[in-house]
């Protein structure tokens, strides 16, 4: 890439995302300079987005940028963490004006949204791969963990897990439904919505917090292992999206909310006392959770349907992945 190239990419990122006043040093110098408030924890998260891995290759470039951030909040709502500023590792085939305007577009929307400043960037030339680091903070000692859960707590997801899976399927031409339904499908996996609020209000209340990207089974699993317990899922109580089950059956998207991946939901547990305070909590914020079963003494997920318990296992699904 030539060296005009890099000034031309920055040029799309001169006013990408709002200003803050707790950045000291922006884009510009080698490090960015940036002062958290006093009494809070920084919490850190990075993760990269390869074409072709993650997304496929022609995928719409907003939403790239989109999913670049949102994959990256998910993991900062995992931990309870109000998001504060970012950084953007860039790898582009070529400078492509329209590609990178779009791109842009797709970060500058989330990072505004979470008021979000993006303190830092670099670029080169090779295959397309995105990676951002994001910082934020939460009050002193207060960060969700996955190793907190307890036997006896209650399980929770938001929102209605299986359906980017679905939308990837579409995506790739691996299934076909009616028109209506793959868009809605199609929409959660190209723009995937951060629980943000949700992992910010759940500080106090959740004993352990893990954000769904690699499946409901697998990630519940880790959950588990850290928190040294295991989870009985109660399969009828699972939260399907009308879309879903209209595009490929109940039974498939069980398979898809428990192995699918890409939902960027928060998984979390509560101990049953605060089960009413997080109802009232969901109800004033509007998000969509479900209770979706119980943490267990012994290890491992299992999953109750009617009178059947049947041992969750990531392999024994990796077919529908
Ligand atoms: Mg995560």
């Amino acid at each position: 890439m030539a060296l005009g190239e890099f000034d031309l990419i920055a040029r799309y990122f001169a006013n990408c995302g709002p200003q803050r006043t707790d950045v000291r040093v922006g884009v510009g110098d080698d490090g960015a300079v940036l002062a958290p408030p006093l009494g809070h924890d920084l919490i850190a998260v990075v993760d990269t987005l390869v074409e072709g891995r993650h997304f496929p290759p022609d995928s719409p470039p907003d939403s790239i940028g989109h999913r670049a951030l949102a994959v990256n909040l998910s993991d900062l709502a995992a931990m309870g963490a109000t998001p504060a500023w970012a950084l953007l590792a860039l790898t582009l085939p070529a400078a492509n004006e329209r590609w990178l305007e779009q791109f842009a577009r797709g970060a500058d929307r989330l990072l505004r949204r979470y008021g979000v400043a993006l303190v830092g960037g670099d670029t080169t030339s090779g295959p397309l791969t995105i990676t951002v680091q994001l910082l934020g903070f939460v009050p002193r000692g207060l960060a969700l963990r996955r190793n907190g859960a307890q036997p006896g707590d209650v399980v929770m997801v938001s929102g209605t897990p299986g359906d980017a899976a679905a939308g990837l399927a579409l995506e790739q031409a691996q299934l076909v439904a009616a028109e209506d339904v793959a868009v809605a499908l199609r929409q959660r996996f190209l723009y995937p919505a951060p629980r943000v609020e949700l992992g910010v209000a759940l500080r106090s209340l959740a004993s352990a917090c893990i954000d769904v990207s690699d499946g409901l089974g697998a990630d519940l699993g880790k959950l588990c292992t850290a928190s040294g317990c295991g989870a009985e899922l109660e399969l009828s109580a699972m939260p399907l999206s009308g879309p879903l089950i209209a595009a490929v059956g109940r039974a498939r998207a069980l398979q898809l909310a428990l192995a699918g991946g890409d939902d960027y939901e928060l998984c979390f547990t509560v101990p049953p006392t605060a089960f009413s305070q997080l109802v009232e909590l969901a109800r004033v914020s509007s998000t969509p959770i479900a209770r979706i079963g119980s943490v267990t003494e012994r290890s491992g997920v299992v999953l109750r349907d009617g009178a059947t318990v049947t041992q969750f296992s990531a392999r024994g699904f990796d077919h529908f992945r």
